[in-house]
């Protein structure tokens, strides 16, 4: 039994993860009304190390040595009991885990720390930082996330765009959509705004899948979710994240691999392409991809705007 990490579980949005906990329940800058983890009960800004950074690195050693998961593991994530960067260790802890697995390394952050710089540095070395936009007015911003009182919106949304400035990794901000909160046009429309900004590779727009802090709390419907996505302009990818998680088997991930060459038996597609179609993340998609390009099966070419994968044999 590992104290540091859980899972792997199966993520929405990025397939099979192994979480790395790096705060102790429930340690977070926010009280968001959707929190499916209960009340913050260390509501704080305050940076610590709570996880010796040893025992951290000792585990993911254990995990990758002998556990047969780790071949099934598609992505490490800092995520679980709070907000990660609150963990003054959590740099290390992300370039430690670079430096001995190539499984990629995504941080699920609510970005109220990215203000800070040492924070940014922190997370400049993952391969995907996924941050919450749940609001740019301040007042939506009090209401759905219920800060603690030392952050501002303004400070906060200068911050995540200071990273995305810098960040060479793969950004996708995610947005809560609630309804009564933040789901009119006025504010979905200044989010995507400001969003513009980021130059983000995907955006999430999330739904409520279980009651949070606040019982009451739920998403708009699917006809309103599938407007609210059609706002976002061509150049921002967006998904509605799906209600029901799935779990991937090996059984799956073959059957995947096999939907993936026949499609592009019969044309080049891109992986929003290919997400979309066969129903899966695109974080699935993804290691899927880069599988069958090991596998010396497919190939993949840029283009203007993203990258095109050909079967192998439709070019030779
Ligand atoms: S930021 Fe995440 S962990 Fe913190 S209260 Fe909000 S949903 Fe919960």
């Amino acid at each position: 039994m590992y104290k540091t990490l859980f899972g792997p579980v199966a993520s929405r949005r990025l397939g099979r993860s192994l979480g790395v906990d790096l705060v102790p329940y429930k340690v977070c800058s926010y009280n968001c009304i959707y929190c499916q983890l209960g009340e913050t009960t260390d509501l704080t800004i305050d940076r610590k190390t709570y996880q010796p950074t040893r025992l951290i690195y000792n585990e993911i050693m254990d995990f990758l040595k002998t556990s047969d998961s780790s071949r099934e593991t598609d992505i490490i994530s800092l995520a679980g009991s709070g907000e990660p960067t609150l963990a003054k260790n959590c740099g290390q802890v992300i370039r430690w885990i670079r430096d001995i697995t190539p499984i990629p390394m995504a941080v699920l952050t609510n970005g109220s720390m990215l203000w800070r710089e040492e924070v940014r540095e922190d997370l400049i070395s993952a391969d995907i930082v996924l941050p919450s936009i749940d609001a740019v007015t301040d007042e939506v911003f009090q209401r759905i996330n219920r800060p603690a009182p030392a952050l501002s919106i303004e400070k906060i949304l200068d911050g995540i765009e200071k990273f995305s400035k810098i960040f060479n990794g793969r950004l996708f901000p995610e947005v809560m959509v609630i309804e009564g909160f933040n789901d009119h046009d006025g504010e979905i429309k200044k989010i995507i705004q400001y969003l513009r900004k980021l130059n983000p590779d995907r955006v999430h727009l999330n739904v409520v899948e279980r009651p949070g802090t606040d019982k009451d709390v739920k998403s708009p419907r699917a006809d309103r979710m599938k407007e609210i996505a059609s706002m976002f302009p061509m150049e921002i990818p967006v998904d509605i994240v799906g209600k029901s998680p799935h779990i991937f088997t090996p059984g799956d991930r073959k059957n995947i691999e096999e939907k993936i060459l026949s499609h592009l038996a019969r044309r080049p597609a891109v992986p929003g392409d290919l997400a979309a179609g066969l129903g899966v993340s695109p974080e699935v998609i993804t290691n899927a991809l880069g599988e069958l390009v090991k596998q010396d099966k497919i190939i993949e070419t840029p283009d203007r705007t993203d990258n095109y994968y050909y079967l192998k044999r439709r070019l030779s």
